[in-house]
């Protein structure tokens, strides 16, 4: 894993923080269910390094350094639709064709907190 110097400390408050219970947001069925996702992208949030910040500099637990990067959406006003479009160049590797992926995230994307509201 690569880690940046800046951020290794708060990774590591973090991390004890969550062992130890003191991170709610962090929901333990959420944490042990198939992986955590970004409740925005449904990027993978496998690393510390991944999630986004709150404006203070701590971690958000739902979701990822790209939507959340420092207390807010990076694009607070995106629509679902925009968001699955914004996400195909990336996840290409992992479908037959864009169609494929398009699809996968329609069923998919209101299932996160963030679009939740929208369906
Ligand atoms: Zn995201």
């Amino acid at each position: 894993m690569i880690q940046t110097a800046e951020g290794s400390l708060e990774i590591a408050e973090f991390l004890s923080g969550r062992l130890s219970g003191k991170a709610p947001y962090l929901k333990e069925e959420t944490m042990m269910s198939n992986g955590t996702v970004c409740q925005s992208c449904g990027m993978p949030l496998a690393n510390p390094g991944d999630f986004g910040k709150e404006a203070d500099g701590s971690p958000n637990g739902d979701y990822c350094r790209h939507c959340y990067p420092n207390g807010a959406f990076n694009s607070p006003n995106e629509t679902m639709e925009q968001m699955i479009e914004s996400c195909i160049p990336f996840c290409r590797d992992r479908y037959e064709s864009d169609a494929a992926a398009r699809a996968d995230m329609r069923e998919h994307f209101p299932l996160l907190k963030r679009w939740a509201r929208t369906t």
